[in-house]
């Protein structure tokens, strides 16, 4: 199954596409060449799901992946707001509609000058198959623009926001597309994208997850993403017999899901170590614990500072600049930043060193390369879609409580999370023993498992619901 290059890194991806996965990809790649995340997430996906397809003509019959791989609708929108100098700025809006099949479009808003078309539509791809792991009714969507919080003052983010809803606001509703955050996109934003909403069509409803606690918030859900990534590498921990116990790990990013993939750690025995922003990456020997992350939470979520600081601050600490947390050595790696932050040669590294856990706590992390490090390795890799549904399942739990106009205990929202990414866990390992041929022994291709779950379930309700 493996084949090695001239690299010396195997090329899983380049051999495993049958006659109609390499047909849909060509015609894909004709379509959105220069959509390269895109691209990049397709192939992922249709380089793992040929089993299934062969087991299964009815998904050829019936165009499947000609349809799953086309959004079913993209907004894009004028954003004009102006800042506190007084000057007018105009910036893009997306939202893009990609599945609806298992359920209302459902995904965040990414606010961060990089976001363009290809990289909304790589991130709304995925979402449609980690929204179908997560068993709950959601189909998949994404959105947000090329604006930048970093620097802008509350009144900025706040005419931003406003400006970008009261045109979002048209397209999403509690039964047809609610978004949530993603990066640069949290309970502030969310706050003053909510208010607007509710101004403009006089309705308090459910249309946005992420909402603070007093008005109609999710207990759990700024915790869900990095909780649920690191209850998924306990159950794949589980498969080996092993726990957290004394464990270092290495984390990225110092966001939402980095803040909350390290508490968990602690809490579970493990020792984080790193933390990262787009100016490099700190290095804490002794260990990031409850104290010294409590003021990092300060730093970024009050403060909003640079990671950098916390080498001024906590002495045995370094920063790092312009480098990432993979030269580390680790037992276990949480990518918790953005895309394409692990390459094939830090992949490499990172085994070298001994590193046998990766979950993904961001969406896409590691290239194409990387994961083929992975899976010749046979490390224990989570990939993305699988690891880090928690967060979007919470929200899934949100949205229940809304429409129930209930609120669920700690305790009730965080089992159900357990119970989730246990699932995911399990139906990701099953369809991996089922139709992955190197899944064997106490080994399991997660991310052909993960894909082929998602897909399943999203094509056969396709099928169902004909041709629309
Ligand atoms: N942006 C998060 C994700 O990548 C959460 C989406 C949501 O809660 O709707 O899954």
């Amino acid at each position: 199954m493996l084949r090695i290059c001239s690299s010396g890194v195997t090329r899983w991806f380049s051999i495993i596409m049958s006659d109609y996965t390499s047909r849909i990809m060509d015609q894909v790649r004709a379509k959105n060449g220069h959509e390269t995340e895109f691209l990049q997430a397709v192939q992922e996906v249709l380089a793992t799901i040929s089993p299934v397809l062969a087991a299964q003509p009815k998904y050829e019959a019936n165009a499947i992946l000609e349809r799953i791989v086309e959004p079913e609708r993209v907004i894009t929108f004028r954003v004009p707001w102006m800042d506190d100098k007084g000057n007018y700025q105009v910036n893009r809006g997306y939202r893009v509609e990609f599945n609806s099949a298992i359920g209302p479009y459902k995904g965040g808003l990414r606010f961060h000058p990089s976001v363009n078309l290809g990289i909304l539509k790589f991130l709304g791809f995925e979402q449609v198959f980690k929204n179908s792991l997560t068993t709950l009714a959601m189909g998949g969507g994404k959105g947000g623009a090329d604006f930048d919080p970093k620097g802008k003052s509350d009144n900025e983010v706040m005419r931003f926001c406003q400006s970008f809803m009261s045109e979002l606001q048209r397209h999403i509703g509690p039964d047809t597309d609610v978004p949530a955050g993603d990066i640069g996109v949290g309970g502030r934003e969310i706050g003053y994208m909510f208010g607007q909403y509710k101004r403009l069509r006089n309705e308090f409803t459910g249309v946005l997850t992420g909402k603070a606690r007093n008005w109609g918030g999710s207990l759990i859900r700024p915790e869900a993403t990095g909780y649920g990534t690191v209850y998924f590498a306990q159950n794949m921990l589980a498969t080996k017999g092993e726990d957290f116990v004394g464990k270092v790990c290495t984390v990225s990013g110092s966001g939402n899901v980095a803040q909350y993939t390290v508490e968990k750690l602690n809490e579970l025995g493990a020792k984080p170590v790193t933390l990262s922003d787009s100016a490099g990456f700190i290095h804490d020997p002794a260990g990031i614990d409850a104290e010294k992350l409590a003021w990092v939470m300060d730093l970024k979520n009050v403060r909003r500072g640079r990671i950098s600081e916390y080498a001024k601050q906590f002495p045995g600490a370094t920063f790092y600049a312009g480098q990432r947390p993979w030269g580390i050595t680790c037992d276990c790696a949480f990518p918790s930043a953005t895309q394409n932050e692990i390459n094939g040669a830090e992949a490499t590294t990172l085994i070298k060193n001994g590193c046998g856990l990766v979950a993904e706590g961001a969406n896409m992390p590691t290239d194409l390369e990387g994961i083929d490090v992975y899976l010749e390795s046979k490390i224990l890799y989570g990939p993305a879609k699988a690891a880090n549904a928690g967060g979007v399942a919470t929200s899934g739990l949100e949205m229940a409580q809304n429409s129930q106009r209930l609120n669920w205990t700690r305790e009730e929202v965080d089992a159900k999370l357990k119970s989730i990414m246990k699932n995911i866990h399990d139906n990701a390992q099953s369809h991996a023993r089922e139709y992955s041929a190197d899944s064997k022994g106490d080994y399991t291709n997660y991310v052909a498992g993960s894909n082929m779950a998602g897909f399943v379930k999203v094509a056969d309700s396709m099928i169902d619901q004909g041709l629309v």
